[in-house]
């Protein structure tokens, strides 16, 4: 069972016109627009799909959005100050944060 308690829920996120950016800070192909990210496996090139709210899928590192041409998971980490959003994959994740 998970909980919303201390968790900010976020409604108006829009990330339409943000950069998008991969781990290294590399721009990469993709379509934003209102809460949702469509982008390129880095993978295998298969189309993702990720939503900028919470609990949704790719919003954060607990629930990832999983490819489905390879199964790689990406997550997004927004700078909404900055308008900028970077997506990391959650196996790189995990390998650099042990
Ligand atoms: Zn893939």
């Amino acid at each position: 069972m998970f909980s919303l308690k201390g968790k900010i829920k976020v409604e108006h996120m829009k990330i339409t016109n943000f950069l998008i950016l991969d781990s290294n800070g590399e721009h990469i192909d993709s379509d934003a627009f209102g809460n949702n990210v469509a982008f390129r496996c880095c993978g295998c090139g298969y189309p993702v799909l990720a939503i900028a709210l919470e609990n949704q899928r790719g919003s954060d590192e607990d629930h990832p959005s999983e490819c489905k041409g390879c199964g790689e998971e990406y997550f997004l980490d927004i700078r909404e100050r900055t308008e900028k959003l970077y997506i990391h994959s959650l196996r790189e994740y995990n390998a650099s944060n042990i």
